[in-house]
């Protein structure tokens, strides 16, 4: 590949000039910004196809981001966290935080990365612009197991792997035109940070919210570590090692998360308008509330029949009690562990069962012990109350849920029918409720389906015959009179229950937190005084040399063992550390005021982050504890009092949510095998007709998680090398809107290409006529927020100059209202850009400050997307305007991201004004031929438009003169309206039975097909 000689020519006369004044003066200045301009009219003298007749969006990127990095301009620069020397103009902006889910630090950035930090660097951009002090700072979640395996695996410090990782990470996340504050960047595993994550543990320990209790946790024999539920797979095995997971015993931290089970359910209201409706539900369903009955049962033993044990069981179905035919306890409830210490075999099961899937139907009588059904204190005269009733040890009965007990009614719920078939094949099934109301059923209906025959109702119903008074009873008023029946007489209550357990915050590894507690054998566990912290990682390079497995902390005896900061007596310290998301439970926080010392931040600095970006794979947990965190945060002396005494709203920790899809990868396979194919097998000569290579067979095209094994992973980086950032960046905006899977296709990056091949000429043309007509800025209105020129909006004005104001200014419109109210609907800002670059670059406006005002516009409404573009052209552009205007106007840096972002052109009665003297004609054509032309007024004020931009979304891309939705209405009904139209439309044709209504070219044409 080489470059052609023009462009070759383009990239030096350039680029010398500009390295010329980077090596001499070492930075821009104002007057190197002069001498350049000098440079650019001596060169701008040949015609501007001649000099860049394409687009080099490599040179143009690091050219930009070079300047940007020497200069680090100062709208760039926030004000945020204190000490920080306000400058005089910013201080009086209102502030804005911008953050996207900080990375692990693995070392190579991915697509989702890139997807994630290029919407938000638009967004921290777009404020900034829009005159906010925005902070967009980026870190570090530096903990984890990976660095601990690499170690490990390679003998050397986490601590070196990790710091690599950053640096490499971080220059890639340059090479993609981000721009960060980086100098709030940290990393969770720097001892400066997890100082205060010790520091929030103690504060939690003091209130009770830190605790040690015992719990069955899921242990990786492998990795010799504890696992969350989340890292163990349908199957039993450990996500990352493969091993079985065995359940053991373990005397475990854990926060009690459980506290604020109110306040995180009750505040996801607040979160209504802010947060993806899906994100919410998916929260609600993990607290799990739900409510219902507590019941006692009693067991007897039939050796000891005096003595009755009470086993409490939550049901959300209290109307089902009828139906109950056993009881399931957990393995570790109390009376499974009594009857083991008697009986050998059940002891064997519960070795096995442990390492059981949770779904599995497994389960074990206890011999010699049954229960009684609790209605027997009230019903006396139903005959099958009387039975007793089996008691299994069943590992689907998941411990310290509902006190580990659950009441089987095979007859109406789908898990106890299977367990009861398989565990006691019975040959009757007992139905206690119907769908319908059993109508005309006799008392001696039997209310039993042989088991063969029997399906599981497990819908509300009317209560059967076989429930005594009960009968024929609504579900839910039943239960209500059966609750109030059994709390009479002492066996039962209304109760509730929550699926959320109290958050496991421990790890038996070297690389996280340790947790600030020393043990001494007369004081207990005794919290590390705060001028002590932190508690810093042992240096254990030995421990990896020799790659040992199991926790190093164990094995560092110097750093083990201390004195008891109480009595002064021998002590150790606890060799846990913290789960890593602890530390990503606050790091927003710390974002606010990364170098306090005394403090995780200073009260001063308080405040919720705006707006938040990540997958949607964080939905539920890391949310779940950062909400907790923050909430207890706020009811601690580090936020301000108001915000805990008097709340004008909930304390949320992120007020909107950005919840972005994944990026799934072109994956090739094989036809009549399915067996991925690797890039290199496949010819992509023509990509729209990709050859598997030798067998010349077109292979199976899918779009599907990018991963090793199918081939189908796209290296962001280089992709950047080969297109540009600004070309990537706005082609992954374009290809999905920001909630939904984006399928990567390198292949469409063209028309992001193309589109900026049009724009550029858009410019240069543009330059050429402003210089034709001398134009000169009004002085000062480079910096304001438009060219506040009166337009001559009278009849003097011609229909190309009205054209281009009015798709500007609603463009501008959308654009801005897009971004701020539904960023999810980024792809159409995109597809809005496209459709004003189209309609200047068919006809340029005639006036020059209309033709100035637009194409200033449209580059200031590019720029957060395309930096680096919008930089270059916005220099090209005011290459003659500068010269011709008196510089001495201008007061700092004429960067296009320090002047404002455009606001709307027109005020709504000059819109109007415009409005009604222009009509738009549209040619209609009727299954196909052309039948009538009609003139229809325009489309234009933005109360027209739809209020949420989603309802146009997804939008068809490839149509860049499509029209959204509104304006395709729009234009249907005034064509209806007219005469013409009536007759094609509805008269000779029947307009109820149209079948495809095409609008193209803007509404210049629209097809009917009936
Ligand atoms: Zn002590």
């Amino acid at each position: 590949m080489f470059l052609s000689s023009t462009r070759l020519q383009l990239t030096i006369l350039l680029w010398t000039t500009a390295g010329q004044i980077v090596v001499k003066n070492g930075h821009r200045s104002r007057h190197a910004f002069s001498t350049r301009l000098n440079l650019w009219r001596s060169a701008s003298t040949s015609s501007p196809e001649a000099i860049t007749p394409k687009l080099d969006s490599i040179t143009i990127k690091r050219k930009w981001r070079e300047r940007c990095q020497a200069e680090s301009p100062a709208v760039a620069k926030s004000t945020w966290g204190p000490g920080t020397g306000l400058k005089l103009d910013m201080k009086d902006r209102p502030k804005f935080y911008v953050l996207s889910m900080f990375p692990y630090p693995s070392g190579t950035l991915h697509m989702g990365h890139l997807r994630v930090y290029t919407i938000s660097d638009v967004l921290a951009r777009f404020y900034r612009m829009r005159g906010f002090d925005v902070l967009h700072p980026m870190g570090w979640d530096a903990f984890g197991l990976p660095a601990e395996n690499a170690a490990i695996d390679r003998g050397i410090d986490p601590t070196e792997w990790t710091k690599n990782n950053i640096a490499r990470m971080k220059e890639q996340l340059r090479s993609i035109g981000t721009e960060f504050d980086w100098d709030k960047e940290f990393a969770t595993c720097s001892t400066a940070f997890y100082k205060h994550t010790q520091r929030i543990f103690l504060m939690l320990y003091e209130r009770g919210l830190a605790y040690q209790s015992e719990a069955l946790v899921n242990y990786d024999p492998v990795d010799r570590t504890v696992l969350a539920n989340e890292q163990v797979d349908a199957n039993g095995f450990s996500w990352r090692s493969g091993a079985k997971v065995e359940q053991i015993q373990l005397r475990q931290w854990f926060f009690r998360i459980t506290a604020y089970q109110d306040e995180l359910l009750k505040d996801l209201d607040s979160l209504v308008n802010g947060w993806p409706e899906r994100v919410l539900s998916m929260q609600k369903n993990w607290l799990g509330k739900s409510t219902g009955a507590k019941i006692l049962f009693s067991v007897i033993a039939a050796d000891q029949p005096d003595q009755i044990i009470d086993v409490e069981v939550f049901s959300t179905r209290p109307d089902t009690l009828y139906g109950v035919e056993y009881l399931a306890l957990s393995l570790d409830h109390p009376v499974v562990l009594t009857a083991a210490k008697k009986d050998e075999s059940l002891r064997k099961f519960l070795d096995e069962a442990s390492s059981f899937p949770p779904d599995s139907k497994a389960g074990y009588r206890l011999s010699n012990l049954h229960a009684t059904h609790p209605l027997q204190h009230i019903d006396k005269e139903s005959p099958h109350l009387s039975r007793e009733l089996p008691i299994f040890a069943a590992p689907y009965v998941l411990s310290g849920c509902g006190k580990g007990a659950v009441m089987g009614v095979p007859g109406h719920d789908s898990r106890d029918f299977a367990f009861y078939k398989l565990n006691m094949r019975p040959n009757f099934i007992s139905m206690v409720i119907t769908p319908e109301p059993a109508l005309g059923s006799t008392s001696d209906e039997k209310g039993v389906v042989g088991a063969d025959d029997a399906k599981p109702f497990t819908g509300e119903g009317f209560l059967t015959s076989r429930c005594w008074k009960y009968w024929g009873l609504s579900s839910q008023e039943a239960a209500k009179q059966i609750v109030s029946d059994l709390k009479r007489v002492g066996r039962g209550d209304y109760a509730e229950t929550w699926r959320l357990r109290d958050w496991l915050i421990s790890r038996q590894r070297h690389w996280g937190t340790p947790i600030p507690i020393i043990h001494c054998k007369s004081c207990g566990p005794v919290p590390v005084p705060t001028d002590q912290l932190p508690v810093t990682l042992p240096k254990v390079d030995a421990h990896w040399l020799k790659g040992k497995k199991g926790n190093p902390l164990e094995c560092s005896e110097e750093w083990l063992y201390t004195k008891c900061p109480n009595c002064g007596g021998p002590a150790k310290r606890d060799t846990d550390t913290m789960d890593t998301f602890v530390d990503s439970s606050w790091y927003y926080l710390r974002f606010l005021d990364p170098t306090n010392e005394d403090l995780p931040f200073s009260p001063a600095v308080a405040r919720p982050v705006d707006v938040y970006i990540g997958g949607v794979e964080h939905a539920i947990l890391h949310l779940l504890y950062a909400r907790f965190i923050y909430k207890f945060l706020a009811e601690t002396e580090l936020f301000p009092e108001n915000v805990s005494t008097h709340l004008a709203e909930a304390p949320e920790p992120f007020r909107t949510l950005l919840s972005q899809g994944m990026v799934h990868g072109k994956t090739h396979s094989e036809p009549s095998t399915g067996r991925f194919l690797l890039p290199s097998e496949v010819d992509v000569t023509d990509p729209n007709n990709p050859l598997i290579k030798g067998t010349q067979i077109t292979p199976n095209i899918s779009f599907e998680k990018m991963s090793k094994s199918k081939h189908n992973g796209v290296d962001p980086t280089s992709c950047v090398l080969k297109y540009g950032a600004d070309a990537t960046r706005a082609h992954i905006l374009f290809a999905a809107p920001v909630g939904e899977v984006l399928e990567w296709d390198e292949a469409k990056i063209v028309g992001i290409q193309r589109w900026f091949s049009r724009l550029r000429k858009v410019v240069l043309e543009t330059r050429q006529r402003l210089s034709d007509a001398s134009f000169a800025l009004p002085a000062d209105s480079l910096g304001s927020a438009h060219v506040p020129s009166v337009f001559p909006l009278d009849t003097q004005l011609s229909d190309i100059d009205a054209d281009a104001i009015l798709s500007t200014h609603k463009i501008i419109c959308y654009v801005t209202q897009c971004i701020e109210d539904n960023p999810y609907g980024l792809n159409s800002v995109i597809s809005d850009l496209m459709k004003l670059t189209n309609a200047l670059s068919s006809s340029l406006p005639k006036s020059p400050v209309i033709l100035y005002s637009c194409v200033s516009a449209l580059l200031r409404l590019l720029s957060p997307i395309a930096p680096a573009l919008a930089s270059e052209l916005w220099e090209v552009l005011h290459q003659e305007i500068l010269s011709n205007t008196e510089l001495q106007n201008f007061s700092g840096n004429p960067s296009i991201f320090s002047v404002p972002w455009p606001t709307p052109l027109l005020t709504d009665s000059e819109a109007k004004t415009l409005s009604a003297r222009g009509c738009q004609t549209t040619a209609v054509q009727v299954n196909g031929k052309l039948r009538f032309t009609v003139t229809i007024p325009r489309l234009l004020s933005n109360s027209e438009k739809p209020a949420s931009a989603s309802d146009t979304l997804p939008r068809n891309h490839a149509e860049h003169d499509a029209v959204t939705e509104a304006e395709h209405d729009w234009i249907i009904s005034q064509i209806l309206k007219t005469e013409k139209g009536q007759l094609w439309l509805t008269k000779r044709n029947d307009w109820r039975k149209r079948r495809r209504v095409v609008v193209v070219k803007g509404g210049k044409l629209v097809n009917v097909v009936f």
